[in-house]
């Protein structure tokens, strides 16, 4: 295979570029991590780290990906044949209720059609009439990724309140956190799951569970079987800095690399030029006369947009000639979506001119293989994104 010159766009939404701060700050030896040096390191982060997910609580890190963070809720928390409550926004939501199920949970999964983010007043319908409290938690996807919708977090916590109900609310944020807002505490959430290979702009390989007091208590109790996802364990290693089993060492100097980064920029600058990087994508989307997935406005993605393939043309096909022709990775079709759309990610560390360069390779592979649309989208992100760096548009990123 010949070289390909210059940087590759990994336009997917996750695992996303990892900054050169980050790839150095894991470009160490590695070290003893039942030493001094990684107690260091392991406090640090463990600390650092709920500044991220706005939460003073407990914050566990496994090696492990985000499906593993998934089990990692699930199974400390609850008994087999609990009712779990979850709603079917796509793929991902879809995926953690098998898990669910596999794990010996009966799940009450409110159907919907994928092109919508979670209906809180669903889920406060439900909760409503599970007078006896047969359920137990309430898991949501705050982004969904297969999709390009996000939810709104606070409307759920205010459903749950609204009835009244006991259930632990559980929030997957694999695809959301440090790219939008997120306020574990505030919104009372039970358990957030998290990957390190999305908004954290690490490689893929650690999980992470936020635990309110609620779910930690809940969880001295829970029946179901867990073993490496044990948070009890994890808690008295980690309060001198360690972990029950080897840690990914060199994750941990990037993770503490990455916070430090997202602070210096500030969490709010950060969800800002996700919001603008969305708007300027749909608006070329819109422009080239294609249609995305998410059909409400309130529920589209600052982090991925997902675009239907017009009738006839594959998505696979049109994301290998991207790849092929100008060396840019767009997201495929997941399940149900296979081979039907492609997806734009514009999630990490990443900038107006980088989102410019994959929307132009877009329109150039929408040229050369033939899919009927109008140019100019590319000129219609720029007009935005100009305008927006101009303040004249601020306010439409809001
Ligand atoms: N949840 C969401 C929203 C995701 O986007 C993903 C992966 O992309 C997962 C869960 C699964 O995480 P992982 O692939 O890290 O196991």
């Amino acid at each position: 295979m010949s070289r390909v010159s210059g940087r590759h766009f990994l336009q997917i939404p996750g695992p996303t570029p990892v900054p050169e701060r980050v790839l150095r700050a894991m470009d160490k030896a590695v070290i003893d991590h039942r030493g001094p040096e990684f107690a260091k390191l392991g406090l640090h982060v463990l600390e650092r780290v709920k500044t991220i997910f706005k939460t003073k609580t407990h914050v566990f890190i496994f090696p492990a990906s985000g499906t593993g963070a998934w089990e990692s809720s699930l199974a400390n928390t609850l008994d087999p044949g609990d009712k779990v409550l979850m709603f079917e926004t796509g793929h991902f939501a879809f995926l953690w209720k098998n898990m669910a199920s596999r794990l010996g949970l009966e799940v009450d999964f409110i159907e919907s059609d994928w092109r919508s983010g979670v209906d809180a007043g669903a889920i406060e319908a439900k909760l409503r009439e599970d007078k006896d409290h047969a359920i137990k938690a309430v898991c949501v996807v705050h982004n969904e990724t297969s999709t390009g919708t996000t939810s709104h977090m606070d409307q759920v916590r205010k459903a749950i309140d609204a009835a009244n109900h006991p259930a632990l609310f559980m929030v997957d944020t694999v695809s959301s956190l440090a790219a939008i807002d997120y306020r574990h505490d505030e919104w009372g959430v039970d358990v957030a799951v998290c990957g390190s290979q999305k908004g954290l702009m690490l490689p893929p390989g650690l999980g992470f569970t936020a635990v309110s007091d609620k779910a930690m208590a809940v969880s001295r109790d829970a029946k179901l079987r867990r073993a490496f996802f044990a948070w009890d364990e994890m808690e008295t290693h980690n309060k001198a800095g360690f972990f029950p089993y080897t840690p990914a060492t060199s994750l941990l100097y990037g993770l503490a690399e990455a916070i430090d980064m997202l602070h210096e920029e500030g969490l709010d600058n950060v969800f800002a030029r996700h919001k603008r990087y969305g708007e300027a994508v749909r608006r070329a989307v819109a422009h080239w006369g294609l249609e995305i997935v998410s059909r409400d406005s309130k529920f589209h993605s600052p982090v991925v947009t997902t675009i239907l393939m017009p009738e006839g043309n594959g998505g696979d096909a049109f994301r290998k000639l991207a790849l092929d022709k100008f060396d840019v990775s767009l997201g495929a079709g997941l399940s149900k979506l296979a081979d039907k759309i492609f997806r734009i990610g514009h999630i990490g560390d990443t900038n107006d001119l980088t989102i410019l360069a994959a929307l132009a390779g877009v329109e150039m592979s929408l040229g050369l293989a033939e899919i009927p649309h109008k140019k100019g989208g590319v000129q219609a992100a720029m007009d935005y994104f100009a305008s927006a760096a101009n303040g004249t548009m601020a306010a439409a990123a809001e």
